[in-house]
């Protein structure tokens, strides 16, 4: 389902080797794979090895270039963390500059073979064909760009006008994260249809939640077009109104705060004071992995979520009710921040 391409990787490594001050003999990789190519990772692993190099396989969660464990990197000593399956964020040279180790992405690729990508794009046509839609956006997870490219040059050869723009966190045409839509945000006022080209349901809630026009879903793991109405995003936004009127009745609040450097979306400490401007009882939470585990046993009432956005969504992993700072900001505009 993702391509790996094992030579296209140590082109990367041996790039990055040729580019380094002293030539370095032995490299130590730091193998970071998210959950969803994780059964790759042991055969990446020895190929590399074969090829020379040392690697350690992380075990820890990983759900985006949001979360590079320069520490434990570091810690085993190695010389560059190798990230498979997501792209860069604007902030990670930052990042690579502060913490002096090298961060290679490598960000595999959704296969769905000729004929099923034909059958998706055929099944895309006719659903905006059938709505009347002259103009669309593309947004793809960055695993799926390639799918977006073929499908625009489909679409445009049907007369349907695309849009697309630079995603704020990855600074990547068309590209979109769980907690970015801003490529197609950006041009909404200029379509009728967002075509989504993701796997799952992570990113569809999402844009759902983020965009006011209709979405098209593709699912590349699935092979599927769908067509989603505003229904969803009814559903989807009355339970976060709920979620805002047990806040406002919650007495002591946990702002939880995570140490990963990509999830830090407020600084807590400005959160605490508007938070207690409005009568509430604060006490700041930190941890990396932000679990049920972590938090459980902990006396508040009710958790202000300040890590990565799409937390708040899973209910397993917070023992009591949860919403996150951006959604708060979205419904309760009487917050007062700097
Ligand atoms: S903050 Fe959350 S949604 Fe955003 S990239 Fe990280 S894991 Fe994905």
């Amino acid at each position: 389902m993702y391509r790996v391409c094992v030579n296209e990787i140590v082109q990367l490594l041996e790039s990055w080797r040729a580019a380094l001050e002293d030539e370095k003999k032995r490299i130590r990789i730091f193998l970071q794979v998210p959950e969803g190519i994780k059964k790759q990772a042991i055969n990446v692993a020895r190929c590399l090895e074969n090829k020379g190099f040392e690697v350690v396989v992380d075990v820890e969660p990983c759900f985006g270039s949001c979360d590079l464990p320069f520490h434990r990197a570091k810690i085993e000593g190695c010389d560059v963390i190798l990230h498979l399956g997501h792209a860069p964020l604007v902030e990670t040279s930052g990042w690579v500059k502060k913490e002096g180790l090298g961060v290679l992405f490598y960000p595999v690729k959704a296969e769905v073979g000729r004929e099923g990508l034909s059958r998706l794009i055929d099944e895309c046509v006719e659903i905006l064909k059938d709505k009347g839609t002259r103009a669309v956006s593309i947004g793809a997870t960055v695993q799926n760009v390639e799918i977006a490219e073929r499908l625009r040059t489909e679409l445009e050869k049907r007369n349907i006008n695309v849009f697309t723009a630079r995603s704020s966190r990855t600074a990547l045409e068309g590209v979109v994260l769980g907690c970015d839509y801003s490529a197609l945000k950006h041009v909404e006022r200029r379509i009728d249809v967002h075509i989504l080209i993701a796997g799952g349901a992570f990113h569809v809630r999402g844009a759902i939640l983020n965009l006011k026009k209709p979405i098209l879903h593709v699912n590349v793991e699935e092979r599927t077009a769908r067509f989603i109405d505003f229904k969803e995003k009814e559903r989807l936004t009355k339970q976060r109104l709920i979620l805002v009127e047990k806040f406002k009745e919650a007495k002591c609040i946990g702002v939880v705060t995570s140490t990963k450097l990509g999830q830090r979306f407020a600084d807590p400490w400005k959160v605490k004071e508007a938070l207690q401007k409005m009568g509430k009882d604060i006490v700041i939470i930190s941890g990396d992995n932000i679990s049920r585990e972590n938090l459980e046993g902990l006396e508040v009432d009710f958790f202000v979520n300040l890590a990565c956005p799409r937390l708040e969504e899973d209910k397993e992993r917070f023992p009591n009710p949860v919403i996150s700072w951006s959604t708060l900001l979205k419904y309760l505009k009487v917050i007062d921040i700097d």
